[in-house]
């Protein structure tokens, strides 16, 4: 069978193995040209915290070894009081059982490499899914070239299409279309925004072996270690307190106020805080994920079927496992697709508890850990 996946970001690439596994010819239709030979967008680096539910995925094809050697080990989180103070609270009394930190970017590109290694997957990069007949199974897509000349591609008779298309994503714009697809998408009146801690004196400026967390009630930073010994931080605050920093002074003397000990150690502070995006936190709820007509059947997997806020770190995790249960429904049905795609509708209910608790972890991780620490009198410094 032919299956026509549209986008090659984490979870697109990862079910093009799986599927390369089966024996079917995958072709993935990816918007953006090769991130291989590109670098990251400025200021969207994004680093995950990948865990047991997306390592056990990547496992299963023999893909941990490399991606855990490009990521870093985060054994529990450090809390940062507004003085400065830290504490450290294990995830596990085994210190083996950490998250692990990598570079959303790099991660996409081990998985790429991965998928065009083997046998019957092929990428086509610079393609843009514009449209979709399901009557005719026919897709439409601008193409750009490397040198920006563009134009239009149509691919008919496609029998599966997946779409791993994003949060944002053009399948499910048109399955929402058809009757009886239900919908909802919540912002939160939160943005995030990426700051930076470089490496000092060649060395990590902080623990590198922890997430970072400055709970400050109704916002919050976080940070996570690269292998460059820079730490990635990310901001999840309101968008009336992101744009009340509007000159430089304001920035320097709000983070001198409430992220004092991060303030010392961002020397590009107000470069990076003006000059970086306002990323948006949206939660993607939709049914059914997958519809069939005589010419073809079209699936949901990823953020285009459960688009979550990253709290819980579990966004790409539960994509991965879609990979998983999708492989295990295809075994239960044969590797007839309308029907694995029918019965992988059974996640639905368990990504729908992860978007919640996702959610409720936002208001753990910005307040209640930090009061539990610093103003219960529970401070445990870190050695
Ligand atoms: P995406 O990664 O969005 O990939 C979609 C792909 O489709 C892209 O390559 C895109 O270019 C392509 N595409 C889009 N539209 C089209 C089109 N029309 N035609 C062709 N191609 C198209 N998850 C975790 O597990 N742990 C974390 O710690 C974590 N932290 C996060 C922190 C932040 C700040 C954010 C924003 C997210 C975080 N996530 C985390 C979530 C994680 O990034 C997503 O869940 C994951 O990237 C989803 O993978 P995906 O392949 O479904 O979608």
């Amino acid at each position: 069978m032919e299956v026509t996946i549209v986008g090659a970001g984490l979870v697109g690439c990862l079910l093009a193995c799986f599927l390369a596994r089966r024996g079917h010819r995958v072709v993935l239709y990816e918007r953006r040209h090769d991130p291989r030979e590109r670098g990251a967008d400025r200021g969207r680096s994004i680093n995950l915290a990948i865990s047991e539910r997306g390592i056990d995925a990547l496992r299963r094809l023999g893909l941990d070894g490399r991606v855990l050697d490009a990521a870093l080990p985060m054994a529990g989180r450090m809390m940062h009081s507004p003085g400065g103070a830290l504490a450290f609270q294990p995830y596990s009394a085994d210190r083996a059982q950490a998250i692990n930190s990598i570079s959303r970017a790099e991660l996409n590109r081990e998985l790429l490499t991965a998928a065009t290694a083997l046998h019957g997957v092929e990428v086509r990069f610079g393609h843009r899914l514009t449209g979709v007949d399901e009557r005719a199974g026919r897709l439409a897509f601008e193409s750009t070239a490397p040198d920006g000349t563009s134009g239009a591609v149509t691919v008919d008779k496609a029998q599966v299409v997946i779409g791993a298309d994003g949060a944002y994503s053009a399948v499910r714009a048109r399955l929402q279309q058809l009757p009886g697809m239900n919908f909802s998408q919540d912002y939160l009146d939160y943005g995030y925004k990426e700051l930076s801690i470089p490496a000092r004196h060649g060395e990590f400026a902080m623990d590198p072996g922890a997430l970072h967390i400055w709970p400050r009630g109704r916002s919050m930073m976080i940070a996570l270690p690269n292998p460059d010994r820079s730490f990635t931080c990310t901001l999840f605050w309101p968008h009336d307190t992101l744009a009340a920093l509007d000159t430089p002074g304001k920035i320097r003397a709000y983070f001198a106020e409430h992220y004092q000990d991060a303030f010392e150690l961002m020397p590009d502070l107000v470069g990076a805080f003006q000059g970086n995006p306002v990323g948006q936190l949206v939660t993607v709820r939709c049914s059914p994920w997958h519809v069939t007509t005589e010419a073809t059947t079209i699936g949901l997997v990823g953020d285009a079927a459960h688009a979550i806020v990253p709290f819980y770190g579990q966004g790409a995790n539960c994509g991965f496992e879609d990979c998983v249960e999708l492989d295990r429904y295809l075994d239960e049905a044969g590797d007839d697709f309308p029907r694995a795609l029918e019965l992988f509708e059974r996640r639905k209910t368990d990504t729908d508890v992860i978007a919640r608790l996702a959610l409720e972890n936002f208001v753990e991780m910005r307040d209640r850990v930090g009061s539990r620490m610093f103003l219960a009198g529970k401070r445990v410094e870190h050695a």
